[in-house]
C-alpha cells in the first residue's frame, strides 16, 4: 500500500513525492489528474466497485476537468476507500473551499507551498488514525465473532441441558419446568390437559437377561417411538425416571389422551422387541396411566401427575402391556 499524489502541476508533484521519499515512504505513485488517480485506484467507468487501496491520498484541490473536491467525493463513494485517509493541497487563498472539501469526506489538508516538516507531519498522524482504526475493525470483527460462537455455544448448552443423553427425549428437568407452563397455559385457555405414564414392563428382567446396554438400546428405541407418535409442537415427551416415560398433551381431552397412549402402544408392539422373559408376551411392552383435567384454582398439578401413576399402576396390576385410564374429572365429554 503506497502513497497517492494527485497534483495537474508536475512541479508539485515531484516537489511532493521528494519529501515523502526523502522521510522513507515507498511506492508513491503520482497522478496528473483526476482520471489518472481514478484510474491508479481501480475506479474506471462505472465499475466502483474494485478501489485499490493506498495507506493515504494527497489530492490537489484545483485542477482543470474535475477538481480535487469532486474527486474525494467520488473517491468516498467506493466501500473500498471510504475510509483512506485524503489530504487536500490547496493554495493560499483556496480556504473557502475547505468546507466543501470535507463536505465531500476529506480527512486533514495542507496548504501550498508545502513545507515539509508540515507534510511530514500531516502525514503521520493521518496514517496513524488510520492504523488505529483498522485495528478497531479488526477487533470489531473479532468481537462480532466470538460473541457468534457464545451465542451457538449457549444455544447447544440450554439444548443439551434440556435433554435425555441416553434417549435424546426432554429430560425431567425440561419436564419439571415445562409442565408448570404447559398447566398455566391450560388454566388460562380453560382447556384439557392430558398427561400419560408410561413404564416399560419387566424391565428388570430385561437388563438381567439382555445386560445393560441391551437395557439401554431397548430404552433408546422405545423413546424413539414416543418421539415419533407425539409431534405437537405443544407436546412434551420426556424421560421421567429410569425406564419411565411421560407424555403432556395440552388442548387433548381424556379420549385425546388415550388414543396416543395406544398408539404408542402399537408402535412398540410393531417394533417386536424380543423380551424373552417377559411373564406377559416375548416381546417389549408399556403399561400405560392417562389422567386429564382442565385446571383451575382449585387443582394442584401433581394431583394430574398422581392420577396418571395410579392409573399406570392399574394397569400393571390388571396384567400389564395395557393403557389405563383415570377417571374423567376434566368436566369435558
Ligand atoms: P414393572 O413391569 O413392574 O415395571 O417391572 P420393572 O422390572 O420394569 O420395574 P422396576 O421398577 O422393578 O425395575 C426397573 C428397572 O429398570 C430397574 C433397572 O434395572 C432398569 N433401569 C432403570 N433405568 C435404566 C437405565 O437407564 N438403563 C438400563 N439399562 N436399565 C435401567
Ligand atoms: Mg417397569
Ligand atoms: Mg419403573
Amino acid at each position: 500500500m503506497g502513497i497517492l499524489i494527485v497534483d495537474d502541476s508536475k512541479e508539485s508533484r515531484d516537489l511532493l513525492k521528494t519529501f515523502l521519499k526523502g522521510a522513507g515512504y515507498k511506492d508513491i505513485i503520482t497522478a496528473a489528474s483526476a482520471q489518472e488517480a481514478f484510474e491508479a485506484l481501480g475506479l474506471k467507468g462505472e465499475e466502483h466497485r474494485h478501489g485499490v487501496t493506498f495507506r493515504v491520498i494527497l489530492l490537489d484541490v484545483v485542477m482543470p476537468e474535475m477538481n480535487g473536491i469532486e474527486a474525494c467525493r467520488i473517491i468516498r463513494e467506493d466501500a473500498h476507500l471510504a475510509d483512506t485517509p485524503v489530504i487536500m493541497v490547496t493554495a493560499v487563498g483556496e480556504q473557502d473551499s475547505l468546507n466543501q472539501a470535507f463536505e465531500a469526506g476529506a480527512t486533514d489538508y495542507i496548504t501550498k507551498p508545502v513545507s515539509k516538516v508540515e507534510l511530514l507531519a500531516r502525514v503521520r498522524s493521518v496514517l496513524r488514525l488510520y492504523q488505529e482504526m483498522e485495528r478497531r475493525k479488526v477487533r470489531e470483527k473479532e468481537l462480532i465473532e466470538t460473541l457468534k460462537q457464545l451465542s451457538e455455544a449457549n444455544r447447544v448448552l440450554t439444548q443439551l441441558s434440556a435433554q435425555d443423553g441416553l434417549t435424546g427425549l426432554a429430560n425431567r428437568r425440561h419436564f419439571d419446568e415445562n409442565f408448570s407452563a404447559e398447566w398455566r397455559r391450560a388454566m388460562r385457555d380453560r382447556q384439557p390437559l392430558s398427561v400419560v405414564m408410561a413404564d416399560i414392563d419387566h424391565f428388570k428382567l430385561y437388563n438381567d437377561h439382555y445386560g445393560h446396554q441391551g437395557g439401554d438400546d431397548c430404552l433408546r428405541q422405545v423413546a424413539a417411538i414416543i418421539g415419533q407418535v407425539v409431534r405437537r409442537p405443544g407436546d412434551i415427551a420426556a424421560r421421567y425416571g429410569g425406564e419411565e416415560f411421560v407424555l403432556v398433551l395440552p388442548d387433548t381431552p381424556l379420549e385425546g389422551g388415550i388414543k396416543i397412549a395406544e398408539e404408542v402402544a402399537a408402535a412398540v408392539r410393531t417394533l417386536k422387541l424380543p423380551h424373552e422373559k417377559s411373564p406377559v408376551v416375548p416381546y417389549v411392552t408399556l403399561s400405560m396411566g392417562v389422567a386429564c383435567m382442565v385446571p383451575d384454582r382449585s387443582k394442584e398439578m401433581k394431583e394430574l401427575i398422581e392420577r396418571a401413576d395410579r392409573a399406570l399402576y392399574a394397569a400393571k396390576r390388571q396384567g400389564r402391556n395395557r393403557v389405563k385410564a383415570a377417571e374423567d374429572h376434566s368436566g369435558i365429554n
